[in-house]
């Protein structure tokens, strides 16, 4: 596909959908959507390298726009400053091809990952925690998705986002180059896709290729079915 004509959402523009998108409107995608309801903080500017000190309070869409756009006319943005939910996947996705999941909570990650899989969208996971990090991209149907990995949801808060636990500004970065890596791969190379898994402090990176599970609850569909998935899919 001509990437001029592709149209990809990043769901959420903080530490992992800033260096995405910059390399996405760099490889010259036609259109990026940003969606992100948050304002740019001092706290942020570490690792989501397309703000700076001046668009501490504004919008991050707006700032995010401002500067892929003086950098990159060619890329077309669309702004969505809104939080992603059950409420507005449907409404949000259908207008994209591919989808990269810049999402800072686990818990909302797995929506993402439902309504992708029930939408037969295309996206690229990533997420990233102190020394860790992984991306997988997947094709709903064909590969391995989250859930099949990681079939229980972890209650929501369990787990610490990358504001809370820490992350260094440059890991961060690196694994949403990879995501960004990983999108255009799976445009070019669908049919050879693979789990990263990342730690930097052991400085080891795997390539593990994703196993599906024949019972997940989002390649069945069974996830908005069920009482679980209700609770799941409606964060
Ligand atoms: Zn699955």
């Amino acid at each position: 596909m001509d990437l001029k004509n592709l149209k990809i959402l990043i769901v959420g523009v903080g530490g992992l959908g800033c260096p995405a998108s910059l390399a996405l409107a760099e490889a010259g995608v036609g259109t990026l959507g940003l969606m992100d309801p948050d304002h740019v903080e001092l706290s942020n500017l570490h690792r989501q390298i397309l703000y700076s000190e001046e668009n501490v309070g504004q919008l991050k869409v707006e700032a995010a726009q401002k500067y892929l756009q003086r950098l990159f006319p060619q890329t077309k943005t669309n702004l969505i400053p809104e939080a992603f939910g059950a409420v507005n996947a449907e409404k949000v996705l259908q207008s994209y091809d591919l989808v990269v999941d810049g999402l800072d909570r686990l818990e909302k990650k797995f929506v993402l990952n439902d309504w992708c899989v029930k939408l037969n969208k295309p996206f690229v996971h990533a997420g990233v925690v102190k020394f860790e990090g992984q991306v997988l991209p997947v094709i709903p149907g064909k590969t391995a998705c989250l859930r099949c990995l990681i079939p229980k949801i972890p209650p929501p808060f369990a787990l610490p986002t990358c504001r809370e636990a820490g992350v260094l500004g440059s890991f961060s970065q690196a694994i949403g180059f990879l995501q960004a890596y990983e999108t255009l791969r799976l445009v070019s190379h669908p049919e050879n896709l693979f789990l990263w898994k990342w730690n930097i402090q052991k400085r080891t990176a795997r390539s593990i290729r994703p196993v599906r599970n024949l019972d997940c609850q989002a390649c069945s569909g069974k996830v908005f079915e069920e009482t679980i998935g209700e609770m799941t899919c409606k964060v």
